[in-house]
């Protein structure tokens, strides 16, 4: 029998719509890439969206051609993020961390039609624009008095604002299959080259949907959000659409995610929530801590992309008041999976016993299905210490890249279809998700596994550490042993010896670093995210002080 309902197709466009009839006078306030504060409305910015709609439309972009961006977070951004999906076309936004050669590759991967950029990208633009094989126009995201000259290295550059002035602000959002493609995200590439997670109307708005949710992201009308991930980087963690969705007031930083810049826009806008990796708080944090401050307006901060450490979220939470929301996904995901909410049976635990629950990356949000199993694909026990590959299964997660890159990438498990992560965790009894590592990363000495994570996130609550990153060292005996790789904070001291004192009592004895690199910087890759297979390039080779007197494996 079939129900009686309405046939409504999910799509991106009623999320600004909805925005502009019912949040209509909510702010959005983006710091400029020329570095002044532009204010604008939902309804202001709907309006801007659909007559984006049609000068896009008269570039020549059909349905399902991919218009890309290389831009930050800004208020034009969002309008490209409505404007394309919402016609009809791919928005695919590349990420301009990236080399030029991996730009040059995606974007042609992509066959992008468009390119739509902020002005800091013109060096990167004038790198590319000879070499893109499809990109038939170049838009710089500005207005005429910011234009630069002429460029002889960009054909057809084209000016934002006067597309926008010049087009009609009367367009009617079509109405597309759900199922149709809406954006476009390459994951990061850590092995082989980057693949595109291609995302739909209805996967999109489900993910908005529970994104929101008070126990995943936790948005209302009541917040203002200041999503410091980048829009390149799977959708802002889907803030763009959740923000329209709830309407909440935006923050966008622009390029200025240095610690003075983000704190000042907390405070003047009142933000009460945002978003980003770990790396980028540790920059806020050191600017709070050496100039006494204090956040008036924040309440929470999402935290993921990579493991927070817990001494992160307790300078977060205990010193400011801060509460750190622990999620876990990725660009497979659209993006999220968990969150590290609290239940009420945690309300007694003291702090220590709290933070570590907020350690793991939490639960899953509804929607998403998770298990973990092992080399064969059985299931393994969820009790919070065996450890296995993690899969997944939702309307959010992808079935295949684009153009079918890489094969299948799915995994059968007791007759179903599931995404293999690639991430190696642990599932509780409460069902708290906690990464131990990536499948690649994973330390395994002796046969068994250790956890650089867990190193990592105990060399990170020593006080002179300002980055740490756990890689495994060849060892004849042990196979792999783990060696830590630290950057000092400004004016430490820490020394090996200190360093490797502070793990006792905190860790098994044979899970302890056999040794310590002392490194200037510890390189970071286009997402933000520690790269440690550069590390381990580097330090391949690397002669452990233990090979000759086995005295930690002695401890086992
Ligand atoms: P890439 O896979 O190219 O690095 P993603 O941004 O999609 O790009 O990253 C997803 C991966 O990031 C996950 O598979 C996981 O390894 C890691 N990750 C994301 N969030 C967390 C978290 N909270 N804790 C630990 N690892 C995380």
């Amino acid at each position: 029998m079939n129900a009686l309902m309405m046939q409504q197709p999910l799509l991106i466009s009623s999320l600004i719509e909805h925005a502009e009839r019912h949040h209509g006078a909510t702010e959005i306030v983006s710091r400029r890439v020329e570095g002044d504060i532009h204010r604008t409305t939902y309804r202001e910015l709907a309006e801007r969206s659909r007559r984006l709609a049609n000068a896009v439309a008269a570039l020549g972009v059909g349905s399902g051609d991919r218009v890309a961006t290389l831009a930050w977070n800004g208020y034009r951004h969002m309008e490209l993020y409505y404007a394309v999906s919402g016609s009809g076309a791919v928005l695919h936004t590349l990420n301009p961390r990236l080399h030029p050669d991996q730009v040059v590759w995606i974007a042609d991967h992509a066959e992008d039609q468009v390119l739509f950029f902020d002005l800091s990208f013109l060096p990167l633009v004038e790198a590319i624009a000879s070499r893109v094989a499809t990109i038939k126009a170049f838009v710089v995201m500005t207005d005429r008095a910011h234009m630069p000259a002429a460029s002889s290295a960009i054909p057809n550059l084209l000016c934002y604002e006067e597309l926008v002035e010049a087009a009609s602000d009367r367009f009617t959002w079509p109405r597309l299959d759900e199922n149709s493609a809406s954006s476009l995200c390459y994951t990061s590439g850590t092995t082989g080259h980057p693949k595109g997670a291609l995302y739909s109307h209805r996967s999109t708005v489900l993910h908005t949907y529970a994104a929101a949710l008070p126990d995943s992201l936790n948005c209302s009308a009541r917040d203002v959000i200041l999503p410091v991930v980048p829009m390149f980087h799977v959708n802002a963690w889907g803030l763009p659409y959740i923000a329209c969705m709830v309407g909440a007031k935006l923050v966008f930083p622009g390029p200025f995610l240095d610690g003075k810049s983000l704190h000042d826009l907390f405070e003047n806008e009142g933000v009460t929530m945002s978003a980003g990796v770990p790396t980028v708080w540790q920059g806020l944090l050191a600017h709070v801590e050496a100039n006494q401050l204090q956040f008036s307006t924040m309440r929470r901060t999402v935290i993921g992309g990579s493991a927070c450490p817990p001494a992160m979220m307790r300078a977060f939470q205990a010193r400011y008041g801060v509460q750190v929301l622990h999620a876990w996904g990725m660009t497979e995901l659209s993006p999220l999976g968990t969150a590290c909410c609290l239940l009420p049976k945690h309300a007694q635990l003291d702090e220590a016993d709290r933070l570590a629950v907020q350690a793991k990356q939490g639960r899953v949000v509804f929607g998403v299905d998770m298990k973990i199993v092992d080399g064969d694909g059985q299931a393994l026990a969820h009790d919070g210490k065996t450890s296995g590959e993690l899969l997944v299964k939702g309307p959010w997660v992808i079935r295949s890249y684009f153009k079918g890159e890489g094969g299948d990438p799915l995994v059968i498990s007791d007759g179903e279809a599931w995404f293999p992560t690639g991430d190696v965790a642990t599932i509780d009894a409460d069902g708290y998700m906690q990464i131990t590592d990536r499948s690649k990363d994973v330390i395994k000495s002796g046969g068994e596994w250790i956890s650089s994570i867990d190193i990592e996130n105990i060399a990170m609550a020593h006080p002179g550490v300002a980055m740490a990153a756990c890689i495994a060292a060849a060892h004849p005996k042990w196979d792999e042993r783990p060696l830590l790789v630290v950057t000092r904070k400004p004016g430490s001291t820490v020394d090996r010896a200190e360093l490797l004192a502070f793990f006792d009592g905190k860790i098994a004895r044979w899970w302890t670093p056999d040794d310590v690199v002392f490194v200037d910087v510890i390189p970071l890759g286009a997402t933000g995210k520690m790269q440690k297979n550069k590390l381990r390039e580097q330090l391949v080779g690397y002669q452990l002080p233990t090979l000759q007197q086995p005295a930690t494996a002695a401890a086992r």
